[in-house]
């Protein structure tokens, strides 16, 4: 698909975004996020490493974590094994990727602005996103973080849940390792309820 269909999908989806209801009713549905990471993911993959972030919702974490809370840098995971955000904190490191794990969405708001991060893949609910996309300035350009712009990449988690949740930990790697638009032409970016 070319840039300008993606264009088009973006913005006829986010325009008919307040009518989902109404439309799956018509058993028309979409994936919003889908549509969203297909037109950002050149963008994303063209933003240096230094300047791109991981930030996983708490959510992700294990029973037995064994983190530490930091004011400026979230939760510090310590790879203990007892989920698989270490897995990925070490894929990070090596990339030269920034790596958050972040315990609210305003946390996350203003982590971006201390990082200087300008692009970001993150886990988030169905719940959260469309709570994020009624609430936040979404653009061509990126998300609209208070004052900085951000290209996003989305994984939808496996439920609404603040407690135990899950995603797509490969597609996760895939992104990391092979950038948004190879990881996405395999398709992924929902995780399976299990
Ligand atoms: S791997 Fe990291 S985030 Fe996961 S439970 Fe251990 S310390 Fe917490």
């Amino acid at each position: 698909m070319t840039q300008d269909c993606r264009r088009l999908k973006f913005v006829s989806a986010f325009f008919f975004f307040p009518m989902r209801s109404f439309l799956a009713r018509l058993g028309i549905r979409y994936d919003i996020s889908g549509i969203a990471n297909a037109y950002y993911q050149d963008d994303f993959d063209r933003i240096p490493a230094a300047e791109k972030a991981v930030v996983l919702p708490h959510c992700l974490i294990g029973e037995e974590c064994k983190a530490r809370f930091s004011k400026d840098e979230g939760i510090l995971c310590v790879k203990c094994k007892n989920c698989r955000c270490g897995e990925i904190r070490t894929l990070c490191e090596e990339a030269g990727w920034q790596f958050y794990i972040s315990p609210s969405t305003n946390f996350t708001k203003r982590l971006v602005q201390r990082k200087k991060i300008r692009a970001a893949v993150g886990g988030a609910c169905d719940f959260e996103i469309a709570k994020g996309i009624r609430s936040t300035p979404i653009t061509l350009k990126g998300v609209r973080l208070k004052r900085r712009k951000v290209i996003p990449q989305v994984i939808v988690t496996a439920r609404y849940d603040c407690l135990q949740n899950d995603i797509d930990w490969e597609l996760l790697k895939r992104i990391i390792l092979e950038g948004a638009g190879g990881a996405m032409e395999r398709g992924g970016g929902r995780c399976a309820e299990p």
